[in-house]
């Protein structure tokens, strides 16, 4: 059982009108997170959000590689990078928050990915592996020790995040039902995994109190 106290914060990943279905790059049943993270906001008396912010001509998208299809991989600078549909443009609708997203106490939305030439899927560190967003840093000043993740997608941006927010020092709890996977190619069962494999905890809705 998890009692949100002074020491917890609620990261809400990602749940953006482009990550809906219908959106630019839907995670499938993404719309079903929003309710479920409403609820969750309302049990924690610290929240943080991110978006998914890219300039338009961002290196992730497949439209600015020639001869390439979304969900396709290129070699950038720093490693490999999948191909995605433009999505997420900064300051388009795509970009907004959900509608019916309802964490009027949000306390920081830190954005990710705005650099043209690096991806962001993690909160805390953009795809090159070194670049941080600022977020280990804010959550230590605050006196943060665990952070409990949902949103959207468990097999990128969730899992990235909770990876990098236990590789920062923070105990992380993913809710299950308050995250939905893109899942491709087995992404999803090599991010439980991974997660599995580092610590973080997963639990249900009834696991996170009051
Ligand atoms: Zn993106």
């Amino acid at each position: 059982m998890i009692t949100p106290g002074e020491a917890d914060i609620l990261l809400v990943v990602d749940v953006q009108r482009d990550f809906l279905p219908g959106g630019a790059l839907a995670v499938p049943d993404g719309d079903a997170v929003v309710p479920a993270v409403n609820a969750l906001g309302r049990r924690f008396a610290h929240v943080v959000l991110t978006q998914d912010w890219h300039p338009p001509d961002h290196a992730s998208f497949a439209s600015r590689h020639p001869g390439r299809a979304p969900f396709d991989t290129v070699r950038l600078a720093y490693g490999e990078q999948v191909l995605w549909p433009d999505h997420c443009v900064m300051g388009t609708p795509g970009a907004d928050l959900a509608d019916g997203l309802d964490l009027p106490g949000a306390e920081l939305v830190i954005r990710k990915g705005f650099r043209p030439g690096i991806d962001s899927y993690s909160a805390f560190l953009e795809a090159d592996r070194t670049t941080p967003t600022g977020l280990a840093g804010y959550l230590r000043e605050r006196g943060v020790a665990r952070v409990v993740l949902c949103g959207l997608a468990t097999d990128y941006c969730v899992g990235w995040s909770a990876l990098d927010a236990r590789a920062a020092g923070f105990e992380a709890v993913l809710v299950e039902e308050a995250c939905r996977a893109i899942d491709q190619g087995g992404s999803l069962a090599r991010a439980y995994a991974a997660m599995d494999a580092a610590g973080v905890r997963r639990v249900r809705m009834d696991a996170v109190g009051p």
